[in-house]
């Protein structure tokens, strides 16, 4: 059984159509990630599915039932804010438990449920506490932990690492991807950040303006972008583009390379000067300006110590290089 199936889906705002076309099924079990530039339409997307909107046109079916009239509370799913979308007034353990008793779920159920979120996020010492008493990561495993109890088909998550630090993100993300693991559940997460899609989900949906341009495992992506667009959106830093490239492209097409695949050799077909230099530590990004006029960044691992205004040579493997069409289609690695 799948847990989403999506056909056809259109959403207009008025005159605008910001959703077009979608079809996209998430198997069960399966993390599934929309990401892409802001305004993409991948909350839209999101609110669709949860029914806080709804579709213009198209289905949507969530396990076997199409639910385009069914209120998001009957829907079997449960979604997770960037803005936590707490009870200020409510303890821990009461913003867990508020919807199961709205449910009318006998207490003893909402008691297991909850005792087994609680020690599954790590939350027991604080339970007691308001949410203007915990830190911002703790009161985003709230959210997640009113999620949890609630059991649902689909677990629906909406930029919930947008408001937290670098060092909290990451160590979040890290225990959503073992929480997907724990609890085997269907999961779709919203984000615009492209290394958070590339470590959770088993496969990406890559929109823009409103339409699907790719979907794939990570790796397939970032190994087999279909596009110019999906190929410089995944990949940190983003793939270089060259229009007047060292190797011939189609008319008016484009020559992409990643960072790490160009080398700094005596003689290479790209020639450029050095216009800046980011030291991150365990590897170097230079920026640099070639020949022809076009900015490209190289990744060197390690500590570089090329400097600002060097004249470098480079070259890559043509096997690691992309080839796109006028129309920014991959015609070729
Ligand atoms: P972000 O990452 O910035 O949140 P997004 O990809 O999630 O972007 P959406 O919030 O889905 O984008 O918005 C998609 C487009 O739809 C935007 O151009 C937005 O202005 C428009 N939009 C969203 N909600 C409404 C609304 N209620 N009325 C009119 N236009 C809307």
């Amino acid at each position: 059984m799948t847990a989403l199936q999506l056909t056809n889906v259109c959403k207009s705002f008025g005159e605008f159509e910001v959703l077009k076309d979608i079809n996209l099924t998430v198997e069960n079990g399966e993390f599934v990630v929309f990401v892409g530039p802001s305004g993409c339409g991948k909350s839209t997307l999101l609110r669709v599915i949860a029914g806080l909107e709804d579709a213009t046109k198209g289905t949507v079916a969530i396990g076997d039932e199409v639910v385009n009239i069914v209120p998001p509370a009957k829907r079997g799913i449960a979604m997770v804010f960037q803005s936590y979308a707490l009870y200020p007034h409510l303890s821990v353990r009461d913003n867990m438990t508020l919807g199961l008793k709205q449910e009318k779920q006998p207490a003893a159920v909402i008691d297991e449920r909850v005792n087994k979120a609680v020690q599954m996020l790590d939350l027991s010492a604080y339970v007691d506490r308001r949410p203007s008493d915990l830190s911002g990561g703790q009161r985003q495993r709230v959210a997640i932990g009113r999620a949890i109890v609630r059991d649902p088909k689909l677990f629906l998550f909406d930029e919930p690492l947008s408001n937290l630090d670098a060092a909290l993100r990451m160590n979040t993300r890290i225990e959503i991807a073992e929480l997907h693991r724990k609890l085997s559940a269907s999961m779709i997460y919203v984000t615009h950040d492209q290394t958070e899609a590339m470590t959770l989900a088993d496969k990406i949906v890559v929109l823009r303006d409103g339409r699907i341009e790719q979907v794939g495992s990570p790796m397939e992506l970032y190994n087999n972008p279909a596009n110019q667009f999906v190929a410089g959106f995944l990949g940190s830093p983003a793939m270089n583009f060259f229009k007047k490239g060292p190797v011939e492209v189609p008319e008016n097409g484009t020559l992409g390379v990643r960072p790490e695949h160009l080398r700094i050799v005596k003689n290479g077909r790209i020639k450029g000067t050095v216009a800046h230099v980011e030291w991150l530590g365990g590897d170097t990004n230079l920026l640099v300006n070639s020949d022809q006029g076009e900015p490209f960044t190289v990744r060197v691992f390690g500590q570089d110590a090329t400097r600002v205004g060097a004249d470098i040579a480079l070259d890559f493997d043509d096997s690691a290089a992309f080839i796109f069409d006028h129309a920014a289609m991959r015609v070729r690695t």
